[in-house]
C-alpha cells in the first residue's frame, strides 16, 4: 500500500496501527463470504457432503484473501478515517 495517495496527497495511515480495525472488517467479509457460498451450496447444489462445503468455501475466501483485504482497507478508511468520495479528485477529472 502506498503511503500516500497519488492524486490528492492524502496520507493513508492515519494514525499508527489504524489498520488493525480492518483484520475485523475482513473477518466480516470472509464470514459473508461463508454464509452465502454455504446457502448457495445448500440451494442449488442439494446439501452436499461437508467435505464439500469445507473444500469450496476455503477455496473461495482463499481466492478471494487479496480482494478482502483491500476492500477491509478501503472500509475502514470510509468508516473511521473521515475519507470521503470526491468526483474532482478522480484521476483524469482534473
Ligand atoms: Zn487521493
Amino acid at each position: 500500500m502506498p503511503e500516500q495517495c497519488s492524486v490528492c496527497g492524502f496520507r493513508y495511515e492515519i494514525e499508527l496501527g489504524f489498520y488493525w480495525g480492518a483484520m475485523y472488517m475482513s473477518y466480516g467479509l470472509s464470514v459473508l463470504i461463508v454464509v452465502i457460498v454455504g446457502l448457495s451450496l445448500y440451494h442449488f447444489a442439494g446439501d452436499p457432503p461437508t467435505w464439500v462445503y469445507l473444500t469450496v468455501v476455503a477455496s473461495i475466501v482463499v481466492l478471494f484473501t487479496s480482494v478482502l483485504f483491500r476492500y477491509a482497507r478501503v472500509m475502514m478508511l470510509y468508516f473511521f478515517g473521515s475519507v470521503r468520495y470526491d468526483a474532482k479528485y478522480q484521476q483524469g477529472n482534473k
